[in-house]
């Protein structure tokens, strides 16, 4: 059995500043650095996304080429691979993250379930390799990429908790909504900074 933390597309373009920038976004990485400071032993393994989209095409239809984008199913340019907006914030360490995966190549991918490892490992692979039982699910936003992670995680039989105070949202109505459903499928919302203290300090 082990514990793995899921960090969700805390990228420069879904932050502050970014072509598709969530208000708290910057926050939301600062915090998930100090959250893992305070739990330097408190996960097996802390897996990464990024959203990682073509350059020379929409992707799908996800980005919002030739009429206004939507904010639900079609989105502005973002997260396009190689560029800056694609990198994780800066306020994230990176040195905690243990396998990057990469997801949305040329489609629409809002959950990490959707993305590889850079072995080309699937990730329900990888959690049944590691043998992951527990999963805690921070990250942005909410209401989009980590309620998709979260979902995809509880229906592949873990145990998921989502750490509100660790993610931000695109609108309120939409993470009211969000935080609802998961909490209707089974996903324990909470956050981190109610989690017991002999929890926090394990
Ligand atoms: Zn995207």
């Amino acid at each position: 059995m082990a514990k793995a933390l899921f960090i969700i597309d805390v990228q420069n373009d879904f932050t502050e500043g970014g072509a598709l920038g969530v208000a708290g976004g910057a926050a939301v990485a600062l915090g998930i650095s100090q959250y893992l400071a305070r739990n330097p032993e408190g996960y097996d393994v802390v897996i990464a996304s990024r959203d990682w989209h073509d350059a020379d095409n929409d992707n799908g239809g996800h980005f919002a080429t030739n009429e206004a984008p939507d904010f639900a199913t079609t989105w502005p340019v973002h997260c396009v691979a190689g560029t800056p907006g694609a990198e994780y914030h800066s306020a994230l360490d990176t040195n905690r993250i243990d396998v990057h995966v990469k997801k949305g190549q040329g489609k629409p991918a809002y959950s990490i379930y959707q993305g590889t490892t850079d072995d080309g490992e699937t990730v329900p692979q990888l959690l049944d390799r590691l043998d992951v039982t527990d999963i805690d699910v921070v990250g942005i936003a909410t209401d989009y990429c980590v309620r998709a992670s979260a979902l995809d995680a509880v229906s592949d039989q873990r145990q998921v908790r989502v750490l509100t105070d660790l993610t931000a949202a695109v609108a309120e109505a939409s993470r009211v909504a969000a935080v609802a459903e998961l909490a209707e499928a089974g996903v324990d919302v909470q956050e981190s900074v109610s989690l017991p203290q002999t929890e926090a300090d394990a």
